[in-house]
């Protein structure tokens, strides 16, 4: 998905010419989808399809489930701070990696509601006091978005590999995207990074063996209509065996591999972006927050546009897609797929440390 800086050469007649179209499509599609919706739940309801990948045949709109949705409404959380401190004490040898599974250490409920234009989380821990966190700064904008939520359906196979990790087990699905963290190095060092690139005092790098069985576990995700791996980090092309990362998740059949990348190696090396290719790297997530220096001022970091640029031209000429990926303007929290795929109470440490920090997105 290009953004409009790159329609280059539009006018501004062009451009509301462009709007104006897209609007009448949008309403046509609409008109019709609600047409045929008049039709289809008039006629005798059919057998339903069982696809290859499902446990059973698939579920109406109706039939399926969904958690509780809108606000106000109450929701289990974590307290940032009592996460960091188990975390702490989880890498110090303190405490083990099963208390995490079995004690549940700062799990809090949370509220979620509209205050003055925003909707906000709002929750206390016994420990460490009151924690708010702004969830939409548009209200009705979430709304729309969870009315779209699709509904739950298959439940997750009871599978000891990838779906039992305590309270954040996951219950349904159909495998969806795994983002798999190859470094926390990174040749930026942007302000709003949510992993610290370059900034906690270490390195932590998975080995390839690590990531192996990271990806072994993954694949055997059931139900599993599709999973798409997305390594990430740090920047994921400075690990030193990013392409054989890529090779592997290809040889074991994954349906997409993908990297969230700040673009400079790409741009740097064509024969990287070419090797890349031919290991089965599909596309990319780019980090891009727009064309001039002001656009990217929050990373604290000069504007790299040529860098993206080049970076966009190499990897088309090798048929790699690139999709353009911008910073949210507020924080943002991004579930992370991976705790699933380890074992025991090291899922639940990596999904509480997930859902925990407060973070903008990386790359
Ligand atoms: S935000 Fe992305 S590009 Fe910036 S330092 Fe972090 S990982 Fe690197």
């Amino acid at each position: 998905m290009f953004s409009d800086q790159f329609r280059r050469g539009e006018t501004d007649k062009s451009k509301l010419t462009g709007v104006k179209r897209s609007k009448i499509v949008s309403t046509l599609s609409d008109v019709a989808w609600k047409a045929f919706q008049t039709v289809n739940q008039r006629l005798p309801e059919g057998e339903a399809i069982r696809p290859k990948w499902a446990p059973g045949p698939l579920l109406k709109s109706y039939q399926r489930t969904s958690p509780p949705l809108g606000f106000p409404r109450e929701t289990d959380s974590l307290c940032p701070r009592c996460v960091k401190e188990v975390r702490d004490a989880v890498i110090s040898g303190e405490t083990t990696l099963e208390s995490l599974m079995n004690e549940h250490p700062g799990e809090i409920k949370a509220q979620i509601v509209e205050e003055n234009g925003q909707v906000v989380m709002r929750k206390t821990c016994p420990k460490h006091g009151e924690f708010v966190d702004v969830m939409a700064t548009d209200p009705a904008f979430l709304e729309r978005i969870e009315s779209l939520f699709f509904g739950r359906d298959f439940k997750a196979a009871e599978d000891s590999h990838v779906h039992h990790h305590g309270t954040s087990n996951i219950k349904f699905g159909r495998g969806a995207v795994l983002t798999v963290d190859l470094t926390n190095r990174c040749n930026m060092m942007c302000n709003p990074c949510f992993m610290d690139a370059n900034q906690v005092g270490y390195v932590h790098e998975p080995t390839f063996e690590d990531t192996k069985a990271i990806l072994d576990r993954a694949v055997s995700f059931k139900p599993k209509r599709q999973v798409i791996i997305l390594f990430s980090g740090g920047e994921p092309t400075l690990s030193p065996y990013y392409l054989e990362a890529v090779a592997y998740a290809k040889k074991v059949g994954f349906y997409r591999i993908l990297a969230a990348t700040n673009g400079i190696r790409f741009a740097e090396d064509l024969e990287f972006c070419k090797a890349a290719k031919e290991a089965g790297q599909h596309g990319v997530y780019l980090q891009f927050d727009g064309v001039s220096e002001e656009k990217n001022a929050h990373r604290g970091v000069g504007n790299l546009f040529d860098v993206k640029q080049q970076a966009i031209e190499n990897l088309a000429s090798v048929g790699i897609k690139v999709s353009l990926r911008r910073r949210t303007s507020i924080k943002c929290r991004r579930l992370r797929f991976s705790p699933f795929l380890l074992p025991g109470a090291m899922k639940t440490f990596l999904m509480t440390f997930a859902f925990s920090n407060a973070i903008p997105s990386p790359a």
